[in-house]
Order: structure tokens, then sequence, then C-alpha cells
């Protein structure tokens, strides 16, 4: 046998269900708050990625699935997708083709990390993104549609965490401040810290290692730090969060691992998730437009994790694939050609009608009905046939009783009504 790839998963029938009810959810959702889908390549070129996510990246050092093809240019497969949604924008100048740049994108990302519960290395997103306002009301929009999205998923137990990371003109200052403030405690930190200390000091945030912690809640908080424009636009944020009643915690600990972030970051976190309890990750990252050689437009998204919005789901009772409303079960040749006409006249009246396609005996079809969950049987066998009748089953009460052919499809949608 050959197995799947580590770090890959197939999402089988009976789980699938769990997925589609967040992908149809997040489609409306999207929908209402005017969001308009956009599908890009999964592989891209790696420069994309190595400029638009940022060299000193964990994702673009470490972890992307990047390779040379057979024509010798360097690709990878998307590691995220804020970078592939820009390029397009840019690319095809949605300013213009679009009233508003609201965009959304449902698909795999692929990421070399060590596979664990909600960590994987094909994983799926939901990512929103929005150019070209710089006002706090869309911030406050987009925060706000994470927080419906997680609501109307059901998942009751989910806690908005947000931060300001400044800009441009005032990130320089707060840096030095964090690089003073560790003194000689830097070289106390861990390997990877001691190279953030000196590559990009706010990454130290994201460390993870038990022993760095004391030192790290010590550190000064960006918003602290912040200019006076970027101070205002976080208050407003903070405003209208309170207008909309969105419970948030404020973290200075949130300062997210990509390199393009201004501004407003936030996190939608599941209490009950474990160590990857991270539903939804975003932000503000005016200026990337620009970097990557768009327009110099603002912008700001978020992304959410499927496999982690399935995993916090409330409980539903699991099927196992596919249903049946209605069963036709049929003995002899005639009546199973019957069958076969009378399944695909149910399907196109839109009732989801199964039927067994080997010749088999009743007590084996019934079975059958029963494993697919069907509160209905048709019977059809020689004497229906000759009465141009079908025999009804009711499964749940035992019962039975004869219906016209012609009459057939209409029961079905009768019974549906009681
Ligand atoms: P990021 O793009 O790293 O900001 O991640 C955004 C969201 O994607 C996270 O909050 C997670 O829900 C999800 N995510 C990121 N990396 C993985 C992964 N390796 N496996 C599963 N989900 C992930």
């Amino acid at each position: 046998m050959i197995a799947a790839i580590r770090g890959t998963q197939d999402i089988l029938p009976g789980v699938v269900e769990r997925w589609q009810f967040v992908e149809s959810t997040a489609c409306r959702v999207f929908d209402q708050y005017g969001y308009a889908e956009i599908r890009t390549p999964i592989i891209e070129r790696e420069e994309l990625f190595a400029k638009g996510t940022g060299e000193t990246t964990d994702i673009v050092q470490k972890e992307m699935y990047a390779f040379t093809d057979k024509g010798g240019e360097r690709v990878t497969l998307r590691p995220e997708a804020t970078p592939s949604i820009v390029r397009a924008f840019a690319e095809h100048s949605l300013e213009q083709a679009m009233a508003v740049p609201k965009l959304y994108l449902f698909g795999p990302m692929f990421r070399y990390e060590r596979p664990q519960k909600g960590r994987y290395r094909q994983f799926h997103q939901l990512d929103v993104e929005v150019f070209g306002v710089e006002d706090a009301s869309i911030d406050a929009e987009i925060l706000d549609l994470a927080w419906t999205l997680v609501q109307e998923l059901g998942i009751a137990d989910a806690e908005m965490v947000v931060n300001s990371v400044g800009c441009p003109a005032c990130r320089p200052a707060f840096a030095q401040a964090l690089v003073a403030a560790l003194g000689e405690d830097a070289a106390r930190l861990c390997e990877d810290c001691q190279r953030r200390a000196v590559t990009n000091p706010l990454r130290i945030f994201d460390c993870k290692v038990a022993a760095d912690q004391p030192i790290i809640d010590r550190l000064p908080h960006s918003v602290d730090y912040l200019c006076e424009p970027c101070r205002g636009h976080f208050d407003e944020v903070r405003r209208y969060l309170a207008l909309y009643e969105i419970p948030y915690r404020l973290s200075h600990r949130l300062v997210r691992g990509l390199d393009y972030y201004r501004r407003t970051t936030f996190e939608v976190l599941a209490r009950g998730l474990g160590a990857q309890n991270a539903l939804v990750g975003g932000g503000r990252y005016d200026g990337l437009v620009k970097h990557l050689g768009g327009p110099d437009r603002a912008g700001i998204g978020f992304a959410a994790g499927i496999e982690r919005l399935v995993l916090a789901l409330p409980p539903r009772p699991e099927g196992t694939g596919a249903r049946a409303e209605v069963f036709v079960a049929a003995l002899g040749a005639p009546a199973r050609q019957a069958a076969f006409v009378l399944v695909r006249e149910l399907r196109r009246a839109g009732v989801s009608a199964q039927v067994e396609y080997e010749a088999r005996s009743f007590k084996s079809q019934f079975k059958r009905a029963d494993r697919l969950g069907a509160p209905l049987v048709f019977v059809l066998g020689d004497d229906e046939i000759a009465r141009n009748e079908v025999t009804a089953r009711d499964m749940a009460q035992g019962t039975q009783e004869a219906v016209a052919r012609p009459q057939a499809v209409a029961y079905c949608l009768a019974r549906r009504r009681r």
C-alpha cells in the first residue's frame, strides 16, 4: 500500500460534511459583508513569498515547498494566500474592475512544519483581504467579520485578541527599546530568539520556549511606543469594537510572525483547542501592495484555518457519507428496470434517491436502505408492475401502503411536508 504523505490528510465522507458546513457558512457570511471570491494558483514564483511574506520569517526560511521546475524556474506551493491575492489585485488592476476590492479565497496552503494536532503540512485556509481603505472602520469590519464567522459556526468558547504593532515611523524606536530592555538577558534566550534579536526583535514575542517566557514577560509593549497617528487609529478601532459589543483582550505579545503587518493585528483563539488554538489570524499590511510592485494601497485581512474551525465546531451527529430520502427496492428484471426509471424521476424532482445496482434479495436491499438511513422505501415487484403501483414502506413505523405509480414522486414530496 502507498500511504498518504506525512502531514497531509484525506477528508473522508462523514467528516467532509463538517467542512461543507464551514465553507457554506463562510460563503454566506462573506456574501452578506460584500466580499467576492477569488481563486489563485496553488503554485507561484518563490520570489513572491520571499518578498511578500518576508525573507526572515520561519515560513520562508524553513517551511516552503519550493523547488526548481523543469524550465529552471524557482517556484513554490503557496504557504499563505495574502501575497497571491495582492499579486492578482495588482496584475489585473482589480481596483478599476471592482467597486470595492473586498476579496475572499478558500484553498490549500503548504508548510513544511512538524505535524501535530491542528498543524498539518497541507492545510486549508479561508482568507479575506481588502485593499485601499485606511480608515479604522475597515479594521473594525474585518475583526467583526472574523468574529461573526466564528459565532455563526457555533464555536462558543472563542476569544478575540487585539494589538497594534505600529508603523515604519514608530516601530524602529520600539525595536530599539526591546533590544535595550533585553540587555544581558539576550544571551540567555533560545537560539532562535538570539537570531531574532538581531534580525527582527519583535519576533521574540512569538517564542514558545518555556525558559524564555519570564524574560519576554518583562519586555516593553508596542502600544506604549505608537506614534500619534497609530495611536489615534488604534483608539478608533477599539471604539468600534466597543460599539459592536465585541469582547476582546489586548495582548502585547501579539506581533504575528509575518513581516508585513502594520498597526492592527488580531487573532481569534479557541480555548478548547490546546496548543494550536489560533482559529483566525490577521491584521493590516499597508505597504505590502507597493512592496510587491503594485499601486501604493493599504491592505488588511485575515486567514482562518479550516481544519481548526472544523475541530472547534460543536459536536453534531456524524453521518457516514451520503444518505437517502427514499430507497427503491426491486425484484425481477421488469421491476428493476421500472425502479431505475423511478429513481431517475425522483432525483430530477429534487429527492435524494438510491437504488440497488446488482440484482439482490429484498432482504439485502432493505439492509442497504437501513444503512443509508432512508425513512421511505418504494418496493417494486411483479405484482406492483401488474397493478401500475408501488408499495411505500415507512421504515420507522413498519407500515406499508399502495401508491399509484404516477403519484410516486408527489407522494414523496408530500411526505416531506408532513
Ligand atoms: P498564519 O497564516 O500563520 O497567520 O495562520 C492563519 C491561520 O491558519 C492560523 O490561525 C491557523 O488557524 C491556520 N494555520 C496556520 N498554519 C497551519 C498549519 N500548519 N496547519 C493547520 N492550520 C494552520
